[in-house]
């Protein structure tokens, strides 16, 4: 388990160069945000931090997506979170539904789905598992 996020701006730069995307001033203050931030941001702390407006956050959040740098961490409210992450990784989270603080989780349950998917006939199988919970420092917030 590790709490770190992805911060190798080489790596993701060099992505979105190789699939053609300009990396413009706008692009580079979506990606500075993410880097600089200690844990997954909702797309209202995006917008704040990287001093922007949300359809360009929106935008951009798609675009970087796509490009397999971006990974969208769902809430259970049905908000969400951003996080950079290394090109075609993959990871579930921990996440406080109080702080979102954020851990990766060194475990992924994907291969047995896949199969219990394709023994029901579906292919291009993607799943989505993220474990909610309160963090340490929040229980202690609440006592
Ligand atoms: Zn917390
Ligand atoms: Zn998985």
């Amino acid at each position: 388990m590790t709490a770190t996020q992805t911060r190798d701006l080489e790596a993701i730069l060099t992505r979105l160069k190789e699939r053609k995307m300009r990396v413009t001033k706008k692009r580079e203050r979506v990606i500075a945000a993410l880097l600089t931030a200690e844990k997954p941001l909702n797309a209202e702390e995006l917008r704040e931090r990287g001093d922007l407006d949300l359809v360009t956050v929106y935008r951009n959040i798609e675009a970087f997506e796509k490009a397999g740098v971006l990974q969208r961490i769902p809430l259970e409210n049905g908000a969400q979170l951003f996080e950079l992450t290394a090109p075609d990784e993959h990871y579930h989270h921990l996440v406080c539904r109080e702080c979102h603080q954020a851990e990766r989780l060194d475990v992924c349950v994907g291969e047995e789905m896949r199969k219990v998917a394709e023994a029901n006939g579906y292919s291009h199988i993607a799943h989505v598992l993220e474990v909610y919970g309160l963090c340490s420092e929040c229980l202690e917030d609440e006592a």
